[in-house]
């Protein structure tokens, strides 16, 4: 027999943790949040790299109402997010919800019964509604090198590090150039023998203010009233401008790419070291990542950047087109995830067959789908970001599955379902913005875009847009049946 309950939440990580404590607050204790691990933080539980922390100041990665004046750093290592985020679960009694080894496979839509009906890997589960907070960043995206299988050394994939593999003195590959590498490569580099970095293409790069937030500081966060909230609101105001040349115009992001010019070459004197570090297309065009410590650590005498294709892994190491053969002991994947497959994961069917999977790449605000009554989506499709705070977006469309429910219950009604007009509406508006934004006119290709080069994962506005559109679901929009 399945498990009955009002609503299940899948996921266990900043999303699903939210979704739960906003219930709680409500007073509505009739849910389980799924959880596919061992425990709760997603992304700040898989992500266990030297060096790994938050891009965004911490005063603004994190719950609007839950602030935190005990953040030692400006951007927080990941042991101390993970630490909040449990600190979260439990003081709202969320964790007393979560299903713990429970892989949500299938969740179907019983238009009969007017129920959702989910297969897990721990068995059935019967709900009204369901909400989808799996993520998008937690399948590790590995290339399909030839011969990687025969490679004679550990490898594994900055996500699932492993920390048995003792980097002290080995020859160390590094593949990927991205977000979690321009994190974890200054700090190993210290360490191996050798580090040889393999680039496709570099990222634009802002120096980084990360500093130690010294204790009387943190004192006075946790005595002054407001000070945290005034801090939170300082970041806030100050990261929405970066938005400028997102929201309004690609031309504003002149000023953003003239700061990263100066950072390369205030840090990079050799011209032609340089030139391999630039990169060809807008910045802006793929996220803005933040570093002050990774060009200086490409440039240790026991570091090597590679820019040519590599072409195979062989037992002692990489092969290049250029026919050099890079010895390593150890290759580190920095090659991002699967977004796609971390999206489908829940195999979500809806009326009439309908599959997620077809229809699900766009959503009314990134939150409904027509034709999928009940179902609500946290970072769903054009909700990412690449100028500020996620758990900004997250709180926006929690507020609004929030605002459904209530009229769900106002209404004594079963069932509220995005209509297609509005969603159709919605999405045509979206696209004509994205259109003449960066993403599809900065010349590069990312994972912000799919095969057709359509822009489906990033909201192309002010935050503050998203959260007045959103803040309440306009019933007109919505088809509420009893
Ligand atoms: C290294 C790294 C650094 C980042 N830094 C920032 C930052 O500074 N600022 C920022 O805004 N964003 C950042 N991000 C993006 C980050 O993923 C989001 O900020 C946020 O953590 C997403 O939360 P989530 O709950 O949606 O997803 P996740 O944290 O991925 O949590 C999803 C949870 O769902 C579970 N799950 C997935 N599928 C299933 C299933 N089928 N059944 C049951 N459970 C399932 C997963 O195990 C996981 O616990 C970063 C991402 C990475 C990888």
């Amino acid at each position: 027999m399945p498990v009955t309950t009002g609503i299940v939440i899948a996921g266990a990580g900043f999303a699903g943790i939210g979704m739960g404590i906003a219930l709680k607050k409500a007073g509505y204790h009739d849910f389980v949040i799924l959880e596919k691990n061992g425990d709760l933080g997603g992304t700040w539980r898989d992500n266990q790299y030297p060096g790994c922390a938050c891009d965004v100041p911490a005063p603004l990665y994190s719950y609007s109402y839950e602030l935190n004046p005990s953040w030692t750093r400006v951007f927080a290592p990941q042991q101390e997010i993970w630490d909040y985020l449990r600190a979260c679960a439990a003081k709202y009694g969320v964790d007393q919800h979560i299903r713990y080894g429970c892989t949500v496979q299938r969740t179907d839509w019983d238009d009969a019964a007017r129920r959702w009906g989910l297969g897990t890997s721990q068995g059935g589960y019967r709900a009204r509604a369901v909400v989808s907070g799996g993520g998008a960043l937690h399948i590790p995206s590995i290339p399909d090198l030839p011969g990687a299988a025969d490679f004679g050394g550990p490898a594994f994939h900055s996500s699932h590090w492993d920390h048995s593999a003792d980097l002290t003195g080995r020859r160390v590959a590094v593949i990927g150039t991205g977000a979690s590498a321009i994190q974890f490569v200054p700090e190993i580099a210290r360490q191996t023998d050798t580090l040889t970095v393999f680039q496709r293409t570099p990222p634009w790069l802002h120096p980084r203010p990360d500093v130690e937030i010294p204790a009387r500081v943190r004192g006075a966060l946790k005595t002054v009233p407001g000070a945290p909230r005034a801090l939170r609101n300082a970041v806030y105001w100050a990261l929405e401008t970066r938005a400028l040349g997102f929201a309004v115009s690609p031309k504003l992001m002149a000023p953003l790419e003239a700061m990263a010019r100066r950072h390369l070459e205030s840090q990079v004197a050799d011209p032609g070291l340089r030139a391999r570090l630039t990169p060809d297309y807008t910045i802006g065009c793929k996220r803005i990542l933040l570093s002050s410590t990774y060009y200086p650590a490409l440039q240790r005498p026991n570091v090597n950047l590679v820019t040519d294709a590599i072409t195979g892994i062989k037992p002692d190491g990489v092969a290049t087109a250029d026919g050099t053969m890079h010895q390593a002991d150890v290759i580190i994947y920095a090659t991002g995830f699967n977004v796609i497959e971390s999206v489908n994961a829940l195999n979500v069917t809806g009326r009439d067959g309908r599959e997620l999977k077809q229809e699900g790449i766009e959503a009314y605000h990134g939150i409904t789908v027509a034709g999928f009554p009940n179902f609500f989506m946290l970072l769903g499709p054009n909700t990412g970001l690449g100028h500020t705070s996620v758990v900004f977006m997250i709180e926006s469309q929690i507020q609004h599955i929030m605002s459904c429910l209530r009229i769900l219950a106002r209404d004594q009604a079963d069932t509220i379902e995005v209509s297609a007009e509005a969603l159709r509406r919605y999405n045509a508006g979206l696209q004509r913005r994205l259109s003449r934004a960066v993403w599809s006119a900065g010349g590069c290709r990312s994972w912000y875009l799919d095969a057709d080069g359509i822009n489906r994962a990033l909201w192309p506005g002010f935050t503050f847009e998203y959260w007045a559109r959103t803040r309440r679901a306009r019933r007109g929009d919505y088809a509420v049946a009893r």
